[in-house]
């Protein structure tokens, strides 16, 4: 064993709440190597004046909210840094994404603690997980596809529930019971799939009980930008409650669509690179392939269910339709994404398409550039970004307003 897995396997591992139904799945994916992984704590004012303590005002939004998080560990009452650790995504790229981790270390360096910031990259073959790595990953690959359902369930049922509050607690059960099935330790691969798709089957059975009201299709808003943002309800000041309380359903672009850009631009780099029959490109397909296989057996569960909520059936098809406002070969990452799901959700029948971002992020800065053009060609197809500083600022009347455009937009397509 590395020294990182010797430390891993000793402590608590926290993950952050990007959004609490990924960061549970992902919590029981790690349990199931052994390794002790919980939530961190929810974030708050609270958890983000901590962290501001620390900042000097020029980091994003994502990253001041995640390490806020961390900090609000060191106050319980149990906190020991010699058994804590924090799981921090990286990357190289050229967003400040790529500063939460050197950050993060510093910052409990001055404060004198010894707690494990864990930060397990491909760059290096996962190699600080262990021997259990490539179990792992596609145990987390599953855990982002169950958590991108269940989310999408949640989302499409609450706003036409017609016992307030069911939604929810149907969400909460099953979020458990799928858990259950991602954490359990010792089986193979086909054994988990088994047991997830029988949780899977237990969770959209317990939706469809749900009594609904369709009488009125609310007006449908889908929701781009960027990533941590959009799926931490903290961060977007619970915008999509907001949205919900104003009469509208939202839907959400979720984070498999992340994962599946961060590997076609894999492929593409390497075909860059003169490597398009080599070793690299061989790994590249196989596991495009197993993740493929997994997400259409779990989906498949579900085709009654998100009739009318198609997603594309390759990223490419997203990408291509952003090529005439931000070609990916010019511009990179979730501005690319966002333009292209927000083309996408029109054309699945949304009637406004919401872009989350937090404050100064270019990703949401580019965007609103294209977005006028984009929605013109759509016909007046409206497009808001909202932007987010950590404080809760009351955004009600402007979902207010937005609303009543969705409303038109979705008023005159009907007649057409
Ligand atoms: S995309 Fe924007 S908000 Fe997100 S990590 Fe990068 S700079 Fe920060």
């Amino acid at each position: 064993m590395n020294q990182t897995e010797i430390n891993i396997r000793d402590r608590k591992l926290y993950i952050p709440r990007m959004s609490y139904e990924g960061a549970r799945c992902m919590a029981a994916a790690f349990q199931s190597i052994g390794i002790d992984a919980c939530v961190a704590p929810e974030d708050d004012a609270h958890s983000y004046e901590l962290a501001r303590r620390y900042l000097s005002g020029d980091e994003c939004l994502p990253e001041a909210v995640t390490l806020g998080g961390f900090l609000k560990v060191t106050e319980q009452p149990d906190y020991d840094p010699s058994r804590t650790a924090f799981l921090l995504a990286t990357s190289n790229g050229p967003c400040r994404f790529g500063h939460y981790l050197p950050l993060a270390k510093k910052i409990f360096q001055q404060r004198g603690e010894d707690v494990l910031i864990f930060a397990p990259t491909s760059a290096n073959g996962y190699k600080d997980i262990g021997k259990n790595a490539q179990e792992l990953i596609r145990t987390a690959w599953r855990a982002v596809i169950v958590s991108d359902i269940l989310r999408k369930l949640l989302l499409k049922t609450r706003p036409y529930e017609k016992q307030p509050g069911l939604t929810d607690r149907i969400f909460q059960t099953s979020l458990d019971r799928v858990c259950q099935a991602l954490a359990l330790q010792g089986i193979s691969h086909e054994q988990r799939m088994q047991e997830l798709i029988i949780a899977m089957t237990a969770m959209r059975d317990a939706f469809r009980t749900i009594k609904v009201d369709k009488s009125q299709r609310k007006p449908l808003i889908g929701i781009v930008g960027e990533i941590f943002c959009r799926l931490n309800d903290f961060s977007n000041s619970y915008l999509l409650r907001l949205i919900e309380k104003c009469g509208g359903e939202t839907w959400m672009s979720d984070v498999a669509e992340w994962v599946w850009y961060t590997s076609d631009e894999e492929e593409r780099n390497l075909i860059r690179k003169n490597k398009r029959f080599s070793l690299s490109m061989v790994s590249c397909k196989v596991r495009q392939r197993i993740m493929h296989h997994d997400e259409q057996r779990i989906l498949s569960l579900f085709r009654e269910d998100f009739k009318g909520y198609a997603e594309p059936h390759h990223i490419t098809e997203v990408l291509d339709l952003s090529r005439p406002y931000l070609p990916r070969e010019g511009a990179h990452g979730e501005m690319v994404i966002s333009v292209g799901k927000a083309i996408w959700f029109q054309k699945q029948g949304a009637a406004g398409v919401v872009d989350i971002s937090p404050f100064t992020c270019m990703n949401g800065i580019v965007c609103e550039t294209v977005y006028p053009r984009v929605s013109k060609d759509l016909g007046g197809f409206p497009i808001r970004v909202f932007y987010f500083d950590g404080l809760q600022t009351d955004f009600e009347s402007d979902v207010e307003i937005f609303m009543e455009l969705a409303l038109n937009y979705q008023k005159n397509k009907m007649q057409q």
